[in-house]
């Protein structure tokens, strides 16, 4: 049996490159950036007023005058116009550009207005006041967002201004999960007493979702020739199958014989670790597809999804698979077996800026339940028995700080 180590370098020494797509803008949310964002104009593209008031030659208010007749109006959204005269002035409106002939905007509120003159309240002004001069925050052609980065409403914000309806991203792999048991049923179903409802399903689902990426599911009851076919035609469909149950050491555990029957190289079956040891992986190069065939309990196949399948997809997008978090014991916690516990806990985030681990460790891999009050998996290395607290491990969490905060009120 191999450790976390060995599993996870073979699993990340199989990466693939699912190549370019583009998406509508409205899509883009959330993905990887495959193309470089580029200012088509300056920003901002003109000088623009930053409030509402009246536009100056501020030579004019240099010279001690204050009383400022009104030649029109300059709204956002027309084209420029300008003061004819240096000793009047343009009302103008946050948005517009800023009058040929005027460099100096005095809004509304510093100002008093009767019969068509304004007069400048305050003695002192600076020049050049609530005007955003053009290309002040980036110039034409210059790159505003590098490829590869994450698509967060920020990046998406540039792309809009740049014109990019379309933007081109990383694809993604075709993902499928493929649950097994005969004891599952539907969601909506009643289960008879020997039954349960299926559920990780729709747990890795949802981790893959986090990702943008829609897995379709499929369900295979514990007999060879079902699996047989099932497995058989989605090696031909999908570039990543992930398997629920089926591959541990028991006497209608079909998976790993029928995937190696299909060609599906083992590459590792069994981990020391805990939870998630029966964890099988294998690729078919014949179809170039990747089988994370993990354990059935709930609490396994999530965990496995965090630690291993996500570190793949990412790193198969050129992204660090390298978990950067570590959080700190907040209490002592002791695990004896000569294996990789995965501590589940919840996370505080301090005000001084550590991350803080409280164990919430569950009754086994098979309490689903337990997954609500954690956030995340503590990894605790192998060669220990004894953690204590203040100490700190790689931390992989499954809700984010913010969503881990919010309390109810
Ligand atoms: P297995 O890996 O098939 O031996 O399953 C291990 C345990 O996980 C059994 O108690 C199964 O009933 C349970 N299990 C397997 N698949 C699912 C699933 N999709 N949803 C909930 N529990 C499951
Ligand atoms: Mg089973």
């Amino acid at each position: 049996m191999i450790g976390i180590e060995e599993a996870t370098e073979i699993v990340l020494s199989k990466i693939r490159d699912w190549g370019v797509e583009d998406l509508p803008l409205e899509k883009a949310f959330g993905r990887l950036l495959r193309e470089p964002l580029i200012a088509d104009r300056d920003f901002p593209p003109y000088t623009r007023v930053t409030m509402d008031g009246i536009a100056i030659a501020y030579s004019a208010f240099a010279s001690g005058q204050r009383q400022f007749p009104i030649e029109g109006l300059q709204a956002a959204g027309s084209p420029q116009k300008t003061l004819q005269n240096p000793g009047h002035c343009l009302e103008v409106m946050t948005g517009a550009v800023l009058p040929k002939g005027t460099d100096t905007v005095i809004p509304y509120e510093e100002v008093r207005i009767r019969e068509g003159v304004a007069e400048v309240i305050p003695d002192e002004f600076k020049q050049g006041k609530n005007a955003h001069l053009q290309g002040l925050n980036r110039k034409r052609g210059e790159l505003i967002v590098p490829s590869g980065k994450w698509i967060s409403a920020a990046e998406l914000g540039v792309a809009a201004t740049v014109g990019k309806s379309f933007l081109a991203v990383a694809a993604w792999p075709k993902v499928c999960v493929i649950t097994t048991g005969d004891e599952l049923v539907e969601v909506d179903a009643v289960p008879l007493p020997h039954q349960i409802r299926k559920s990780n399903a729709y747990t890795i689902q949802a981790l893959l979702r986090e990702e943008g990426i829609e897995a379709d599911l499929y369900h295979m009851a514990d007999k060879p020739e079902e699996i047989s076919s099932v497995l058989n035609s989605c090696l031909d469909k999908y570039d990543v199958l992930v398997l629920s149950g089926g591959v541990s050491k028991g006497k209608l555990d079909f998976v790993p014989e029928a995937l190696a029957d299909l060609g599906v190289e083992k590459l590792f079956h069994r981990v020391r670790q805990r939870p998630g040891k029966p964890f099988w992986f294998g690729e078919s190069q014949e179809r170039n597809t990747v089988v994370f065939a993990l354990p059935g309990n709930p609490v396994s196949s999530f965990m496995c999804t965090c630690r291993y399948l996500k570190p793949y997809l990412r790193k198969s997008l050129g992204l660090s698979a390298t978990n950067p978090l570590s959080a700190c014991l907040a209490e002592d916690f002791s695990f004896a077996p000569s294996l990789t516990y995965f501590l589940q806990v919840r996370l505080e985030y301090t005000q001084d800026g550590r991350v803080l681990a409280y164990p919430v460790a569950g009754k086994g891999s098979g309490d689903l339940a337990n997954l609500c009050d954690a956030q995340a998996f503590l990894e605790l290395p192998e060669d220990r028995t004894d953690f204590f607290k203040g100490e700190c491990f790689p931390c992989w969490p499954y809700v984010s700080p913010e969503k881990a905060f919010s309390k109810k009120q």
